[in-house]
């Protein structure tokens, strides 16, 4: 009957383990994979932390996963925060 018991502790440790993972997995997922933003409304690219970036609306927020996609989609680095024009 202990040993019964032992193995149902181990079932739930590896049933947490498991849902855990599961939760690791979903939080990368959701993690953002660009690099630079701009506006649809503009044609510059920023990097996500400059102050202009945190002004553009949700709705017209353009994400670039490289410099190289945003100045193939016709956007120029930002004067204030400079992101680099290659990569
Ligand atoms: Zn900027």
């Amino acid at each position: 009957m202990r040993l019964f018991r032992n193995y149902r502790i181990i079932g739930l440790l590896l049933a947490l383990v498991f849902f855990f993972s599961l939760i690791a997995i979903a939080a990368e997922e959701k993690a953002p994979t660009f690099k630079y933003v701009g506006s649809a409304k503009s044609n510059v690219y920023h990097y996500p932390s400059c102050g202009s970036a945190k002004r553009i609306k949700p709705g017209n927020l353009v994400s670039f996963s490289s410099a190289k996609d945003a100045l193939g989609r016709g956007y120029r680095p930002c004067k204030v925060c400079k992101p680099p024009a290659q990569d």
